[in-house]
């Protein structure tokens, strides 16, 4: 790690987009205009025409099931240090989700992951601007273990899942699906 490397402030970054000003390609100051075809109210370059089309922040992860029980970490990074969720995070620009979601785990709890189906796309009623692809997977090599990002590592059943301790509404969506899932396939 560099010795200048920083964490991101994700308090910061929340006020993305909203309060994003200048043209992102020639820094001028963007105006507000009417754009076709959906006539919606967008910031524009004045100078060298750049719309700012604000979107959604793309997140991918997935459950992991081994024996019945679904990998779930202990977070070790803002936001919500000490909830617990499964591995995620951001789809990086061009990467494929399904290939986040693996990365993403590989990363967080040093598991290798095979991906089976999609188990749906989740909106965190608090913070909308991201969206959770959540796949289904099998573990395939790696033992779960800790890292900076996952201060604990543990497998539940869905009897053993403490929903009050569960970082996200889009987390408690996710499993809650999955236990439906699994209770529907007994
Ligand atoms: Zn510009």
């Amino acid at each position: 790690m560099e010795d200048d490397a920083i964490h991101a402030n994700h308090h910061i970054q929340h006020r993305y987009p909203a309060e994003v000003r200048f043209c992102a390609l020639c820094g001028t100051e963007m105006e507000i205009k009417v754009v076709l075809p959906d006539r919606k109210r967008q910031r524009v370059c004045p100078k060298c025409g750049f719309v700012f089309f604000a979107s959604p922040k793309l997140v991918s992860g997935c459950l992991a099931v081994k024996d019945g029980k679904v990998l779930l970490l202990k977070r070790g990074i803002e936001p919500e240090v000490g909830a617990w969720t499964f591995p995620g995070g951001f789809v990086e620009f061009g990467e494929p989700a399904s290939e986040t979601a693996i990365r993403e785990t590989a990363e967080e709890v040093g598991l290798n992951v095979r991906l089976g189906r999609l188990l749906g796309v989740y909106t965190d009623v608090k913070n909308a601007k991201a969206q959770v692809v959540v796949y289904l997977a099998e573990p395939i090599s790696g033992e779960a273990r800790t890292t900076e990002e996952a201060t604990e590592v543990r497998y539940f059943a869905p009897g053993e899942i403490r929903w009050n301790t569960l970082a996200f509404t889009s987390t408690v969506d996710a499993l809650a699906e999955w236990c439906e899932s699994v209770k529907a396939a007994r």
